[in-house]
């Protein structure tokens, strides 16, 4: 089985093929990403509309690489994928609108996939992991702890309040006068940076609900960069490491929380499994490999490149909900807010 998969919900512009082997692991046969961020850095973020011309601009060219690279034509795929939510809602008109027009000229079987259940499902992809797992996906608009039980089962064990990480490291590397996207930028300045210098709040640390909140945190960045400007490179250093720590300790504990939360719910988990595109900090990346092992549970955490938004877990998805015997009709409406858990009517516009 072959699926295109089409990924548009955000800033990035991406296509892929991915191939179900026989033994049912997954091959990606090409993986197309254009990222927009060039376009929106000017802004300190994502802008909307901006985001929604470039996917127009882009999204032909995009899909018709995709099936190049993997030497494939339409006639050769047995399905199409494409993000119908949650996201913007410009973006995810281009790439649905897209998959459904492929689709209707090839006669082939459609999917509407939940962004987020493809960030869910991409350890299955590249690691085979087993249902049910503890999913702990982190990125720029999510932060989300969710038992994964099978296809389409998805329970939410804990969420964030209020920022979402991803958000968090964008805002405070905004104050420091960090360029955007501000993740990778806090984490290169905290490499050279005291993690000790600063005290920072870890809010809900010990609680026993696995949910997170951010903001207290970002707030105590603003008024310390405040109190101590004019700001030296050695002091924004120390921020970002001292801020990076706490985000680290939070991820521990709430993760730890999760985990009490899942045993008493739905078992034991095969793994832990990391998704988003904050799962590119390295710091991040050591600390919950060290709980993996503290803890016996195995910890999978998809290579970066497949932890931000790409095509192939939206075509992996495709494969998986195919095969579960799932597909959707071209009254499929693009949903902005779809929250992970709630199986509403898939060919209604349920505003969730
Ligand atoms: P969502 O998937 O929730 O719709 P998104 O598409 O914006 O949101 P991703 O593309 O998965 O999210 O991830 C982008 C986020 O990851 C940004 O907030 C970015 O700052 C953060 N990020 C990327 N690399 C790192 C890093 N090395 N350290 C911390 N954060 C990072
Ligand atoms: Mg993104
Ligand atoms: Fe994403």
């Amino acid at each position: 089985m072959r699926v295109l998969g089409i990924e548009t919900t955000c800033d990035e512009t991406a296509a892929a093929v991915v191939e179900l082997r026989p033994d049912g692991s997954g091959e990606i046969l090409s993986s197309e990403v254009m990222s927009q961020i060039a376009e929106h850095a000017a802004y300190g973020g994502v802008v909307p509309e901006i985001a929604a011309r470039a996917h127009v601009d882009l999204i032909d060219r995009i899909v018709r690489r995709a099936l190049d690279r993997a030497g494939v034509r339409l006639a050769d795929l047995d399905g199409i994928a494409a993000a119908a939510g949650p996201g913007l809602i410009g973006g995810v008109i281009v790439g649905l609108t897209t998959g459904k027009a492929l689709a209707l000229a090839s006669g082939k079987p459609f999917v509407a996939v939940n962004h987020l259940e493809a960030h869910a499902l991409t350890a299955r992809l590249t690691d085979g992991v087993d249902f049910p797992y503890l999913l702990l996906l982190v990125s720029g608009g999510h932060t989300q702890l969710i038992a994964v039980n099978g296809v389409g089962k998805y329970t939410r064990i804990g969420t964030t309040v209020d920022d979402a990480v991803g958000e968090a490291f964008d805002k405070v590397a905004k104050m420091l006068g960090l360029p955007y996207p501000g993740g990778p930028q806090v984490e290169r300045e905290a490499e050279h940076g005291d993690p000790r210098r600063f005290d920072l709040p870890r809010p809900m640390l010990g609680r026993k609900e696995p949910d997170f909140s951010l903001s207290g945190l970002k707030t105590a960045v603003r008024l310390l960069a405040e109190r101590i400007a004019p700001l030296s490179q050695q002091d924004i250093a120390d921020i970002c490491a001292s801020f990076q720590a706490a985000i680290v300790d939070v991820l521990v504990d709430r993760v730890r929380a999760g985990l009490g939360v899942f045993r008493a719910g739905h078992g034991y988990p095969s793994a832990l499994v990391v998704a988003g595109g904050v799962a590119a900090n390295d710091a991040i990346r050591r600390a919950l490999t060290r709980l993996g092992t503290e803890s016996g549970l195995r910890l999978v955490m998809p290579p970066p490149s497949l932890c931000t938004d790409n095509g192939a877990m939206i075509a992996w998805t495709g494969i998986e909900r195919l095969q579960a015997g799932m597909s959707d009709g071209m009254n499929f409406a693009p949903r902005p807010r779809w929250p992970l858990d709630l199986e509403a009517p898939r060919v209604h516009n349920g505003k969730a």
